[in-house]
């Protein structure tokens, strides 16, 4: 089975282009989304976070996302810290999901593949990119935050053009793009020419 790795920043619109891969039927592992299940729902991962960030990050039992958004994009190496905790508890779940799936090939979405150093864990990369603009306006608009939080956020992200440069398919989300036709376009190639 053929591992497909599908990355961008933040707002670019992965988790929208992914979408239109489980429409074709593929299956999708949404990292992301998985990580902020388990770091509200695993017990043990909490008591991680607890550790390395103190009581504070949780609230009532509930995941302190502003407190610890704070820290985190305040100080990139307390970002690395956080995703050295959080990062191979998503991965463990990964492999479990990985041996339930039965396709030629499966998506595995996540804003950080490059940053955290796990490209070589894929046969193939697809980036979403975006003029920077447009990113945040749809973040600003999406999650009723400030331009200013999400240009926190960007800058600890590697920047487009060496996403660009390591990736396999490259989706610019702009405003021209029929993204369903480009995405199915990936998916042909994939299966024509990487597909035994
Ligand atoms: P994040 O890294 O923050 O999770 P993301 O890269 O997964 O972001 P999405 O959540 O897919 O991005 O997109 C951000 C917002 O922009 C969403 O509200 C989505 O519906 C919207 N959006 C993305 N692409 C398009 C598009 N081509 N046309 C219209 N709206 C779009």
């Amino acid at each position: 089975m053929i591992l497909v790795g599908l990355t961008g920043g933040i707002g670019s619109g992965k988790t929208t282009v992914a979408k239109l891969f489980l429409n074709l039927g593929i299956p999708v592992f949404f990292a992301d989304q998985e990580a902020k299940w388990l770091m509200q729902n695993s017990l043990s991962l909490k008591a991680e976070i607890i550790n390395a960030f103190g009581e504070m990050s949780y609230l009532n039992g509930s995941l302190n996302r502003t407190y610890l958004a704070h820290i985190v994009f305040n100080d990139k190496t307390r970002l690395n810290e956080l995703n050295q905790i959080v990062h191979p508890v998503v991965k463990a779940h990964f492999k479990t999901w990985l041996l339930k799936q039965k396709s030629d090939y499966i998506i595995y979405e996540n804003a950080i593949i490059f940053e955290g150093n796990s490209a070589s864990d894929f046969d193939l990369i697809i980036c979403v990119t975006d003029e920077l603009e447009s990113r945040i306006d749809r973040v600003v608009k999406r999650d009723h935050t400030t331009r200013q939080q999400v240009i926190k956020r960007i800058e600890n992200q590697m920047d487009d053009a060496q996403k660009i440069k390591k990736s396999d398919f490259v989706v610019k989300n702009d405003s021209k793009i029929n993204l369903k036709k480009a995405v199915l376009k990936i998916h042909n190639e994939i299966l024509r020419h990487f597909i035994k």
